[in-house]
């Protein structure tokens, strides 16, 4: 190796261990359910973002040994080469229709959706208005896309009006962006506020439902729906990696975006698209979510649950209104200790600190399934107030 390299790698990797950042991956043996063996120990699975169960649930995975036997494993080239498949144009069609919009695109990811997206509608002399909680793709895409770039407090309508009032003359196009669900609060945007100001100031309005897919909204179409909004919200994104269980992200909205994005998106002109697999098991995801909608209501009974145990026991769980369910701790170390000793004990919830958090904000953050029994989910209740309790957090 280079000695730069070496010394370089060396100093980053000691300074992440002198400040107790150093994780290793944790290893999952076997299916990601919510008794999981992680590590080579059964746990008690709060990490996981597969809402549904549908990663295992059994007609997407017939679908996607269907196609592997009829299609084979890759597709062999990028989108706009040799590499669009039937299964790819079923699926986005299948989308856009659940969506209820004119057109859809697929990504290889949602955070591939979210960069290519941003990068190519807006360029330099363009202004991005972004929460300032917005998801790592967003913020990647924005600084791809050489445009401005302000950020305005979390879910703060009035600073957000304050900065649309003084960028009024700006000239080139503005495009106002928010995650739907926060990926690490777990609270809601409050997207009629941002239609309602993206209408008033002419800014275009780009939604990423990547946590709301599949949870919010009727059948889980999203916060678009959660709060009526269609034809009122531009650019919506969405993540087939979460609730939908496979991987992928999406981009629905007019036809016109979504032919510019097929010629312009740079992940989608230049990486290969997906196995047919994953497209299928896509399809057959969007089919149950329409058949079978007792997968979301299970998912909101667990959520209510688990959330009125947590708060019952004197956790601080913050601004949550979704399966996602933070304990906000405060301290870093102590919030990976609290996770550590979760974890020794069979209750698996991830730790989070600086810097995906500010450290005063750090936390253990929980999600329940559709697929957890409310048993297992008692028994999580039991161990996180006995060790809470021990480590004087409750
Ligand atoms: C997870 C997530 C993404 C990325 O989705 P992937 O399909 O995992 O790449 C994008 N945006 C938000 C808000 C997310 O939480």
């Amino acid at each position: 190796m280079a000695a730069i390299l070496d010394a370089f790698l060396s100093d980053e990797l000691d300074a992440l261990r002198q400040k107790h950042l150093f994780r290793s991956l944790r290893i999952l043996e076997g299916q990601q359910v919510p008794e999981a063996r992680f590590d080579g120990q059964s746990v008690i699975n709060l990490s996981s973002n597969n809402y549904l169960g549908f990663s295992t649930h059994r007609r997407l995975v017939e679908a996607a040994k269907q196609a592997t036997d009829s299609f084979g494993v890759g597709s062999g080239a990028v989108r706009t080469i040799a590499g669009t498949m039937q299964i790819h144009m079923e699926l986005e069609q299948a989308i856009a229709r659940f969506k209820q919009v004119e057109a859809c695109v697929v990504f290889q990811s949602g955070f591939t959706a979210n960069a290519g997206t941003v990068s190519s509608i807006l360029g330099k002399g363009d202004l991005i208005i972004s929460d300032e909680l917005n998801h790592a793709s967003i913020i990647d895409g924005c600084r791809l896309s050489r445009g401005e770039i302000r950020v305005f407090p979390h879910k703060d309508l009035n600073r957000l009006e304050e900065i649309l009032k003084e960028t009024a003359q700006f000239p080139g196009k503005k495009l106002l962006i928010s995650d739907g669900v926060f990926s690490m609060d777990g609270d809601i945007a409050p997207l009629p506020g941002l239609v309602e100001l993206g209408e008033r100031y002419g800014a275009i309005l780009m939604v990423d439902d990547a946590h709301a897919s599949g949870v919010l909204g009727r059948n889980g179409r999203g916060t678009v729906d959660h709060f009526g909004l269609h034809g009122r919200v531009d650019i919506q994104v969405g993540t087939l990696s979460k609730a939908i269980g496979s991987l992928g992200g999406y981009v629905c909205g007019s036809r016109k975006l979504i032919e510019f994005l097929y010629h312009r998106a740079r992940p989608f002109l230049f990486s290969t698209s997906h196995p047919p697999a994953v497209a299928a098991s896509c399809l057959a995801a969007f089919q149950v979510l329409q058949e079978e909608p007792e997968w979301i209501a299970r998912l909101w009974e667990n959520t209510r649950f688990f959330k009125a145990g947590l708060e019952r026991l004197g956790f601080d769980t913050g601004q949550s209104e979704t399966p996602i369910t933070p304990i906000i701790i405060g301290k870093g170390d102590l919030a990976m200790r609290f996770s550590d000793e979760l974890f020794a004990r069979g209750v698996f919830a991830q730790g989070i600190g600086f810097p995906t958090v500010p450290e005063a904000r750090s936390r253990v953050r929980t999600i329940v399934t559709a697929t957890h029994t409310q048993q297992l989910l008692q028994r999580a209740l039991e161990v996180m107030g006995q060790v809470g309790q021990r480590l004087g957090i409750i």
